[in-house]
């Protein structure tokens, strides 16, 4: 297979916040990535913009050893490395003062076409952008191809989350704020829209007729990983359920979009989260990591031996709509559970009438996405087991798996290279809307406010396990099991 990589024109893309760990570990590869694919034209720009005193050389270092350090074996090719070099730039700027700016005005006045694509990732604090978003047009540096990418956490509740809307919107077109949600990115998270929408085999069974139920698993086996601060006053549900697995969600369940364009997606994505119902108490598991197999407690991670935060989220929800009525939805998030692994299980119900008798067993079909640590749809289907002896019955995996049947060509980019690439190209599809960032946060909220209310204690669960067994007594009591993830 042929793969096709399509150039877009010249762009300046100026990483706001270009020294620190974002900025490393995925934009900086990420766009050295699509410039050794040939997608990025001569011409483009990235341009490093932090406090840090750097001059065009020392930035420029700074990116070649991010790349050597981040971008994996296609950084041992020093002559890309070097020609990519030749496109950085950098300019010292404080988001708080006046320092820098009109410097960035210059330099971006200097070489790029009037009408080129000015990119601006803000890969700040939030704390920053009102801020930042002011300065872009009090200097002049924005014109009408300008967009702006902002990244999670949008807001800490819906107040904070319009009040940041609110802020960009003073400066920018709705058209212009890029939201950007890294699990929209992935390879299979796509796919599930073309598996949904582009086969007949799915659509027609995919409602609350022919599901049982659906999970959604986020785990990580990491820890708070040197976030400890700010992850101790964030949680897992803002941190993860509020825009990740309410973006999975949202995916798997929204209607058939009209066309494949932005707002038709965003528009039924919308219609998914306000369909939500509120989640009943005996519905969630929150839990928290003690320490064991060598791993420090969550505590001892953060450094406060009273917290009271979420290092782990269980529940099941309901969608008040015609498709879902009937069917729950069960989501699981957390950290420093027995291994990573992110996937997305479709349980079809049992044959209305099985002619095997009961001595067949149960058997049911699963739809199987993953998306961590690998990629690939699985759907089980039942078979005749092999060999004499009556008609028993087992389970089979039916493999789609894309490298097998595409060939090396179907190497999947990183998210940051699509949705960085989707920025330049004005393709807002994968990046969440303000109204459904605040919708989200409408759902969440009644939710954490709940939990302060009562002083709700997390449930503590063994590092590198599978969760408190609450959330499997959830699950058990419904007589349903959670997918993957063992303890
Ligand atoms: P970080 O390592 O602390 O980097 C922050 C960047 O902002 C640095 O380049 C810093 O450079 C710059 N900065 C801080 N104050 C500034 C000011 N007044 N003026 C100009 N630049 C300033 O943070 P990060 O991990 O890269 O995260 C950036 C954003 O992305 C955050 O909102 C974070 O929540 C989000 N995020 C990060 C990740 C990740 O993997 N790291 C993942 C998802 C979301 P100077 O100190 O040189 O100014």
């Amino acid at each position: 297979m042929v793969s096709r990589t399509i150039p877009v024109d010249s762009f300046d893309l100026v990483v706001i916040g270009g020294t620190g760990d974002l900025a490393r570990r995925k934009i900086l590869p990420a766009l050295f990535k699509r410039f050794c694919s040939g997608q990025v034209a001569g011409e483009s720009r990235l341009i490093g913009a932090a406090r840090r005193a750097f001059d065009t050389d020392g930035y420029r270092a700074f990116v070649r050893d991010a790349l050597r350090e981040f971008a994996g074996e296609i950084a041992l090719d020093e002559d890309a490395v070097a020609k990519f070099c030749a496109t950085v730039d950098y300019v010292a700027i404080d988001a708080r003062g006046d320092n820098g700016w009109q410097d960035l005005a210059d330099l971006m006045e200097a070489g790029a076409a009037p009408d080129a694509v000015r990119a601006f990732y803000f890969s700040v604090g939030p704390g920053l952008f009102s801020e930042i978003a002011q300065k872009l047009q009090r200097f002049g540096l924005t014109n009408e191809a300008s967009r702006v990418v902002v990244e999670k956490p949008f807001g800490r509740d819906l107040d904070s989350a319009r009040a940041l809307n609110a802020q960009l919107a003073q400066y920018f077109d709705e058209s212009q704020i890029y939201r950007i949600d890294h699990y929209l990115g992935k390879e299979t998270v796509q796919n599930l829209m073309a598996v949904r929408f582009g086969n007949m085999l799915f659509e027609p069974l995919w409602n609350a007729q022919y599901i049982d139920h659906i999970q959604i698993t986020v785990a990580e086996s990491v820890g708070v990983e040197g976030r400890g601060e700010f992850y101790d006053r964030a949680g897992t549900m803002r941190d993860m359920v509020q825009n990740h697995l309410m973006q999975l969600l949202c995916l798997i369940a929204m209607e058939p979009p009209a066309h494949f364009d932005p707002d038709a997606v965003r528009d039924e994505k919308l219609k998914v989260i306000r369909a939500l119902d509120g989640v009943q108490p005996h519905h969630i598991v929150r839990g928290q990591y003690t320490a064991s197999d060598g791993a420090l407690s969550y505590r001892e991670d953060v450094g406060n031996e009273r917290s009271k935060t979420e290092s782990f989220v269980a529940l099941k929800c309901h969608l008040n709509n015609w498709r879902w009525a009937g069917t729950p939805f069960y989501l699981r998030t957390g950290k420093r559970l027995s291994h990573r692994d992110s996937e997305i299980t479709v349980v079809f119900k049992d044959t209305p009438h099985s002619i095997f008798g009961p001595e067949a067993g149960r058997h049911r079909n699963e739809l199987t996405i993953q998306l961590q640590p690998n990629e690939g749809i699985t759907l089980g289907v039942t078979i005749k087991e092999p060999g004499p002896g009556g008609m028993r019955l087992v389970d089979v995996p039916l493999d789609m798996s894309f490298a097998e049947a595409l060939g090396p060509s179907a190497d999947t980019p990183d998210a940051y290279e699509r949705l960085i690439m989707d920025v330049i190209r004005g393709n807002q599809t994968l990046f969440m809307r303000n109204d459904e960032v605040e919708a989200a946060w409408a759902w969440t909220d009644p939710i954490i406010r709940g939990w302060e209310a009562r002083g709700d204690v997390p449930k503590p669960y063994d590092a590198y396990s599978a969760g408190p067994d609450d959330a499997m007594l959830m699950m058990r009591r419904d007589g349903r099991e959670w997918k993957g993830l063992s303890k």
